[in-house]
């Protein structure tokens, strides 16, 4: 299936590599590539799986992760702001009164947010840099010195946005320091597959589905994700949102990663950009992911109102057994089975409720059934 997606949109040869970064501007525009990691880390890969690129971009949600690790949510706030900006990735434009770029994806806010990871050398905060991007990729990444020196030779953009942020006080500490980091980590190497882990371990709340490691907290990637939903693909962000629905990342290198929160992290390559700097190709393979395979962000679920309900006859009573996701809505349903049950039962019988293989429970579902079942104290036990 994952092949098909591919062989649907390799004719479109639409779009071009960047070229203003020289060293990019030499790839290869014709390799193609998918990868999809499921929640219990098996890995699929189709296409040029093999060929490796620079993150680019794609790495700024995972050094706001941890930047968020080591600093807190209010810190990394106060240098940067979570706003859509509607403008290119690489937009003079701060925000009016404090300086601070429009969010952590565009340049100008990943070179703020990578201003803030410890290190008093590039040495030292690339090392930080590269150590998480390799976490959350489950295996040690590198820098392409190459990319690097191309991207420091010509970086004269994202030297002048990183000066604004200085000379506003949005950003402190060294310029040089935070856009040379800035270009290692965008320079580090990567295959489809660390992209489709990389995201997989934010789709799966911080914890990376191929080693079991947990790189975040539950939060912390929740955080990430939610910057990417509404601020990851740039000035297409909106419509992003309405086509795919799949919190996403892209880099210039031609890769895009994304999350389909619970199911699957995605990893796409394809060289072509659109005038977004957004991969062709790559767009069009989540696009028709997202659509074929139930992916989009907003689609109804069934599972957190419909806990897994069954009923057995003890020989006092019966025990009401609760499984799956027991969310807030699904306390309704597990209320109206035991009224039936309650109803149905001879005097002086009792009923256990046992909610201890329930794989996910949320506080306020439990607060609700136990509020009810007070009331019932007597008869109803409930096992939590
Ligand atoms: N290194 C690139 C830059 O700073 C990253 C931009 C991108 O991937 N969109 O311009």
């Amino acid at each position: 299936m994952l092949q098909d997606v591919l062989d649907d949109v390799r004719s479109d040869t639409s779009g071009a590599t960047a070229d203003y970064i020289p060293e990019l501007a030499r790839a290869d525009p014709a390799p193609l590539a998918l990868a999809a990691v499921g929640p219990r880390g098996r890995v699929f890969t189709v296409g040029d799986d093999h060929v490796e690129f620079t993150i680019q971009s794609m790495s700024k949600p995972f050094v706001l992760a941890l930047a968020l690790r080591e600093l807190g949510r209010e810190r990394v706030l106060r240098s940067v702001g979570v706003e859509p900006s509607g403008e290119p990735f690489n937009a003079i434009s701060l925000e009016a009164g404090t300086g601070r770029a429009a969010n952590p994806l565009v340049n100008a806010g990943a070179i703020a947010t990578t201003s803030l990871i410890a290190g008093t050398d590039v040495e030292e905060r690339t090392g930080r840099i590269v150590g998480v991007l390799s976490q959350f990729a489950g295996r040690s990444l590198w820098v392409d010195e190459a990319v690097y020196a191309s991207e420091s030779e010509s970086g004269h953009r994202n030297r002048a946005l990183a000066h604004l942020m200085r000379s506003y006080g949005s950003m402190q500490g060294s310029v040089d320091l935070a856009v040379e980091s800035y270009f290692r980590q965008c320079s580090v190497l990567v295959t489809v597959r660390d992209l489709a882990v990389m995201a997989g371990t934010l789709a799966f709340g911080g914890v990376n589905p191929t080693t079991g490691e947990r790189v975040v907290s539950e939060r912390i990637a929740r955080d990430v994700v939610s910057i990417m939903s509404s601020c990851g693909m740039y000035d297409f962000s909106g419509e992003w949102l309405l086509r795919v629905g799949l919190p996403a990342k892209s880099g210039v290198s031609g890769g895009i990663l994304a999350v389909a929160p619970s199911q699957y992290g995605v990893g796409v390559f394809s060289p072509r950009l659109d005038s977004h700097g957004n991969s062709v190709r790559g767009s069009g393979v989540l696009e028709r992911l997202s659509e074929d395979f139930g992916m989009h962000l907003l689609e109804p679920h069934e599972s957190i109102a419909e806990p897994g309900i069954s009923v057995e006859r003890t020989e006092d009573g019966v025990t009401v057994l609760l499984g799956g996701e027991l969310g807030f809505a699904g306390a309704e349903r597990v209320l109206s089975v035991l009224g039936e049950v309650v109803g149905a039962l001879p005097d002086g019988a009792t009923i256990t409720v046992d909610a201890r293989d329930v794989a996910r429970l949320h506080p306020a579902a439990l607060t609700a059934i136990r509020d009810v079942l007070g009331g019932d104290a007597g008869r109803i036990r409930l096992l939590e």
